[in-house]
């Protein structure tokens, strides 16, 4: 991840993006009532809406785009094994502590048994004995501040700076626990899934057999992942319950480069593909590897305050399956028929937060600009969704609410509502329900005035351009199908 130092104009953009998703029913602080919950969110009407877009879009191109491509939907709670395996247990689990002077971090058990180490040297068993003990029980009942007051009391010093001038003692683990069945002990604890990618590597024996799937074959999952964030900040980019849309291709050892070449240009024209400008979009590539990967790049996007990553692909190795094989004792092998041998595969990953891709399409759409002439000038805001991710594709309007105008919208309404998701509105001035779609990102509102008494034909105005075309009632389900089908986004990604 970048860091990028945010100029002041965008971050009154970031500000009143915020309060526009408040404001027009795409995302709510989670809790509100009760002064929220940090970095937790809720989805609003029109937020579920493009939400489920864009995971329908993923799932399409995923799923229908690629034969080899199947799809799961695996448990949030997984077997604790899991994520021993997964190196979360040991990555993630450890009591943190700062030097204020050197801002070098430590963990706050080592620096403690290196001191009764000391000790030891220096012929004090006892006081070492002691002091371990002391440690384990502070550790044990998670008293973290008898942790740093253990550390000041020892007098134990940052080999930097030399001082003892420390920070609280912080456990970050960043997975949530919680118990399982009615016994409240150790042996009970299970994980909230910090990542989707396990629930597929469990599985890989399952569905590889299930669905007779031959190397290589991906598998894909959309699901709700959970981390403890330490730093929540940044609206719904770093979120503490968030979901995740992942696939892992399984590969032969050695092709890994290739795959990775293959899959980081796939999900770049993907994001080009529902209308992200290239210009906003770039690769970065990761200074420094994850435990379990040997290649990682990053798609970031820039947001309004700066470059963040939206989407990572890692080349996984054969570290998730290797490590579930060699702690479940169940062989994670493939018989790979064209070459006679068997062999644990490797893994290219995509990994996509939906939160954050939402919030992507939000920041992408939304659009301040001076319309109209001289006197008549003034702002207009919109939400320049693609049509195909819009939450609502059409409104449908009577122009005023009588003679007969009504009855004819609400019959349009009815015979459409199957194909599209809709808006009947009736109330207020016509340009003021314009502006209200407008907010919303609706593409398309259909007007109903006297002429279609007349001749049966409606208006269609579109949402940025502002302008409108006549056409026939009993063509409507052709013109808006062509204008809003997710197909039009599919057909870009390849
Ligand atoms: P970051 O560096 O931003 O913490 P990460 O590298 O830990 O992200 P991955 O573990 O690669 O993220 O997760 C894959 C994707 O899941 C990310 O690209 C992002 O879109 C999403 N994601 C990860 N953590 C969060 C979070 N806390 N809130 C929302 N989305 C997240």
């Amino acid at each position: 991840m970048t860091n990028n130092i945010s100029k002041p104009e965008d971050n009154i953009q970031l500000k009143n993006i915020i309060a526009h998703a408040k404001e027009y029913g795409f995302v709510y602080q989670s809790s509100e009532i009760y002064d929220g919950l940090q970095a937790v969110y809720d989805y609003g009407p029109y937020g579920v809406e493009l939400k489920n877009n864009i995971k329908e879009l993923w799932w399409q191109s995923m799923i229908k785009l690629h034969h080899n491509i199947v799809g799961i939907d695996a448990a949030i709670f997984m077997h604790p094994l899991t994520w021993k395996a997964s190196g979360h247990v040991d990555s993630f689990n450890d009591p943190m502590i700062d030097n204020k002077d050197s801002k070098k971090r430590y963990r706050a058990d080592v620096l403690i048994e290196d001191k009764a180490a000391e000790y030891e040297a220096n012929g004090e068993a006892a006081k070492a004995k002691t002091l371990i003990k002391e440690m384990s029980r502070l550790l044990e009942e998670e008293d973290l501040k008898g942790v740093h007051d253990l550390i000041v009391r020892e007098d134990i010093r940052c080999p930097f700076s030399n001082t003892s001038n420390w920070t609280d003692v912080r456990q970050f683990n960043l997975m949530f626990s919680t118990q399982i069945g009615s016994v409240a002990d150790d042996a009970n604890t299970i994980f909230l899934r910090p990542e989707t990618a396990q629930g597929i590597f469990v599985n890989f024996l399952n569905v590889q057999k299930t669905a007779r799937m031959k190397i290589p074959f991906g598998i894909a999952q959309i699901g709700k992942a959970f981390r403890n964030e330490i730093v929540a900040r940044q609206f719904i980019f770093r979120m503490r319950e968030f979901e995740q849309m992942e696939m892992q291709y399984f590969i032969r050892p050695g092709e890994e480069m290739k795959w990775y070449e293959i899959w980081k240009n796939i999900r770049l024209n993907w994001h080009k593909a529902m209308g992200i400008p290239e210009n906003k979009l770039r690769f970065h590539d990761h200074d420094k590897l994850a435990h379990y990967a040997n290649a990682a790049v990053d798609i970031e996007y820039e947001f309004p305050f700066g470059y963040k990553e939206v989407e990572g692909i890692h080349s996984r190795t054969d570290f998730d399956l290797g490590n579930h094989q060699e702690l479940s004792k169940k062989k994670m092998q493939y018989f790979d028929n064209e070459l006679g041998k068997s062999y644990v595969p490797y893994v290219i990953e995509t990994s996509a937060g939906a939160d954050r891709l939402f919030f992507m399409v939000l920041s992408n759409s939304f659009v301040e600009e001076e319309v109209g002439e001289g006197n008549d000038k003034k702002m207009r805001t919109y939400l320049k969704i693609h049509p195909g991710l819009a939450p609502v594709k059409a409104a449908i309007f009577p122009l005023v609410k009588k003679d007969g105008l009504p009855e004819v919208a609400k019959k349009i309404y009815d015979d459409l509502r199957f194909d599209f998701n809709l808006i009947y509105e009736e109330t207020q001035s016509i340009g003021k329900r314009y502006t209200r779609q407008d907010l919303i990102g609706t593409p398309y509102c259909i007007a109903v005035d006297h002429q279609t008494l007349e001749d049966e034909t409606v208006t269609i105005r579109e949402r940025d351009t502002m302008e409108q075309v006549r056409v026939k009632i009993n063509t409507l389900r052709d013109e808006i199908g062509k204008r809003v089908s997710m197909k039009n986004i599919l057909e870009n990604i390849d």
